[in-house]
């Protein structure tokens, strides 16, 4: 299927309230543009440099996610333009999106990535962390983030029972969470191209699906 029609019966097909974010990463402007052209909004990009570089050659009104992890010297190459960051994993990386905010006068939306899968991976909060982190009120010190949800990413595994109980779990942590924060605390970003439909059963707002959409990825470019 052409990016087109895959983009068409997604935005048909995702029920009422469950955003897509289009995973563009390492495929061309063309590919964007074209999913672009089918109505498409709301791109998801995994490294800083590749983003800044699509930004310029693309209308003005995509909104740009974040959802690779981040590296704090990185954060002032995206803050002037980016929509919302998925992948929040440490009070430094938060420290340093505020004071690139404030530079810009921006208040930045965030989501907290959040480590549930059994595997080494090192990115992402462990939920004690995150709840000892949020409860300390050291938020408060950071006005140019505002919280908007939770990210998790799923074990790769064939054991989609396992990825269903990792979604169940973030969507309980947020339904935790949801009071404190307040009404812009509605965001629970979980689903990929191999389980968006399970993520979405789960309890998820937004699927970030790429090779769906665009194809396999090319890592040598
Ligand atoms: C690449 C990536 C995706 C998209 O993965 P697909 O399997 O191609 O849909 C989603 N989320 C994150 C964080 C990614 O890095």
């Amino acid at each position: 299927m052409s990016v087109k029609a895959q983009i068409t019966e997604l935005l048909a097909t995702l029920p009422q309230g469950v955003t897509l974010v289009a995973v563009s990463k390492f495929h061309p402007v063309e590919a964007l543009r074209e999913a672009y052209d089918a109505g498409q909004r709301i791109f998801g990009e995994s490294r800083p440099q590749e983003l800044v570089a699509k930004v310029a050659q693309l209308p003005a009104d995509i909104e740009w996610h974040m959802i690779g992890h981040l590296q704090t010297n990185k954060v002032k190459m995206i803050a002037p333009f980016v929509s919302l960051i998925h992948s929040v994993d440490s009070e430094r990386l938060v420290a340093e999106i505020d004071r690139q905010a404030a530079k810009h006068e921006r208040v930045i939306d965030v989501l907290f990535e959040v480590h549930l899968a059994e595997d080494e991976s090192k990115s992402g909060w462990n939920k004690e962390e995150l709840l000892t982190f949020i409860s300390s009120g050291a938020l408060e010190n950071y006005p140019n983030v505002r919280v908007r949800g939770l990210m998790t990413i799923g074990t790769l595994t064939d054991d989609i029972e396992l990825n269903k109980a990792e979604f169940r779990t973030l969507r309980a942590l947020f339904e935790n969470l949801r009071e404190g924060f307040g009404e812009a605390f509605d965001t629970v970003s979980m689903g990929m191209t191999s389980d968006y439909w399970e993520a979405i059963e789960c309890g998820s707002t937004m699927v970030r699906i790429g090779s769906k959409i665009f194809g396999e990825r090319d890592y040598s470019k």
